[in-house]
């Protein structure tokens, strides 16, 4: 792997909190990342909102409202792991697909290709930049536009199932499974405009735990123990 496409949910920087940021999860990811920047690997970042606001939060706001509001708390998120990572030794830049004055730098291909050059984690923020998407699609877009070898999603749980292996014990975890199964089964991997997105243009996914131990460094290495999902 080159260059490769991180998604973080919002919820797995808040830890046990569940809400806001627990900095000791997010250092853990820090320092992973580390280790393959160093190594020369190429990593652009997409990271939710859910441990602030999601544009469902509210039945009494305007659902664009809502939306603008879930998409500045997923640049509140690379702000705050962006320098975080820069406290772990990494050079990073934030890019927004809207102007943000000196918060962020808007998003272009060119930029990624020299933020990339100069061994920059890159970070993609303000999902798509348009309401009634999530940062599910606007990863796969990301990874999509900027050429990336694969989709990390690091998640709760640790990988794809063919129930909720919360509420079913029995719930079977797939080694891999192709997108159309994912699609055709709606299982939980990413939602229904993301799926179809990858599939059309054919970006495969891996699956895994951000809880367990070098969970990243692990799944980039080959020693991978998730889902892989397949095009
Ligand atoms: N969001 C949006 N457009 C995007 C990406 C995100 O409107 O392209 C908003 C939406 O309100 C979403 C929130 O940002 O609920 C947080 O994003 P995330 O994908 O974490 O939300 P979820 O999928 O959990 O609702």
């Amino acid at each position: 792997m080159k260059r490769i496409l991180l998604k973080l949910s919002g919820e797995a920087l808040a830890g046990d909190k569940k809400t806001g940021f627990d900095e000791a999860t997010v250092m853990k990811v820090a320092k992973q990342v580390k280790i393959l920047v160093d190594e020369g690997i190429q990593v652009g970042i997409v990271i939710g909102g859910g441990n602030f606001w999601r544009g469902r939060s509210s039945e009494n706001i305007n659902r664009e409202k809502a939306d603008q509001i879930g998409m500045l708390a997923t640049l509140m998120n690379c702000i705050y792991v962006s320098e975080i990572f820069q406290s772990a030794g990494m050079m990073t830049q934030v890019l927004t697909p809207f102007e943000c004055g000196g918060f962020s730098k808007l998003y272009s291909h060119e930029r990624v290709g020299k933020y990339f050059a100069h061994n920059f984690v890159i970070f993609f923020a303000g999902g798509t930049g348009h309401p009634y998407f999530s940062t599910d699609t606007a990863t796969v877009l990301r990874a999509v536009e900027i050429e990336a070898d694969v989709i990390l999603l690091a998640k709760a749980v640790d990988g794809v199932y063919d129930d909720d292996p919360k509420s079913n014990p029995n719930a079977k975890k797939y080694d891999e499974v192709s997108i159309q199964e994912v699609i055709d089964k709606k299982l939980a991997v990413v939602d229904m405009t993301a799926s179809i997105m990858c599939m059309e243009n054919k970006m495969p996914m891996l699956v895994f735990g951000l809880n367990q131990e070098n969970s990243i460094v692990n799944t980039v290495k080959g020693d991978f123990t998730g889902t892989r999902v397949t095009v």
